[in-house]
């Protein structure tokens, strides 16, 4: 008799994204319910877990790139934890649309947002539990080193579903070419 499996533990992270690519995810559809026996979610916005387990994880899956402190936090976490890290999207591998304020000074951009003549009472958030900006919206692997990326916006959901079973068979995956292009 073969010995199970044990099951393929992932985190997922949204940092500077829109859970479009979460959203991608999700549509594996029902091979998601072939995926479920043998996957088991960590960190993610799927259980609401806040951390990635300290002992770690086989897979980490982040979307979106670095705009804030809490983001590198979050992203150092993963990497310590996680086996296999995936920069996933255009947003995690280039930094994406929050990067187009790469051009403009931060300070400019609060001005921008927070200080217009037409708001009520106009004034700049000072919560010290907001986690300070970066000075420009960085990718992932300018952070630290990242294992696979999956390209898109979003990448299709057929580019999970075989990391995933590349990683359950010990093989390198073998991705579609709609995850591979950068258009
Ligand atoms: Fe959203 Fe596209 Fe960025 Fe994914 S790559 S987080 S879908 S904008």
């Amino acid at each position: 008799m073969s010995v199970p499996r044990p099951k393929l533990t992932i985190a997922t992270c949204s940092l500077a994204g829109c859970f479009g690519c979460h959203m991608s995810f999700l549509d594996v559809d029902e091979a998601l319910a072939d995926l479920i026996d043998h996957i088991e979610f960590d960190r993610s916005p799927l259980t609401d877990i806040k951390h990635v387990n300290p002992n770690g994880v086989d897979i980490g899956l982040i979307e979106g790139g670095l705009c804030n402190a809490e983001n590198v936090e979050v992203l150092r976490e993963f990497r310590a934890r996680c086996k296999v890290l995936v920069a996933v999207g255009a947003c995690a591998m280039y930094g994406g649309v929050p990067a187009l304020r790469n051009g403009i000074p931060v300070s400019e951009l609060v001005a921008e947002a927070y200080l217009g003549s037409d708001l009520l009472n106009p004034q700049v958030p000072q919560d010290p539990e907001l986690p300070p900006l970066l000075q420009k919206v960085l990718p992932l692997h300018e952070v630290v080193p990242v294992d696979y990326t999956l390209a898109g916006c979003p990448p299709p959901a057929a580019a999970f579903k075989e990391l995933i079973m590349a990683q359950l068979e010990n093989r390198a995956p073998e991705l579609p070419q709609q995850a591979r292009r950068f258009d």
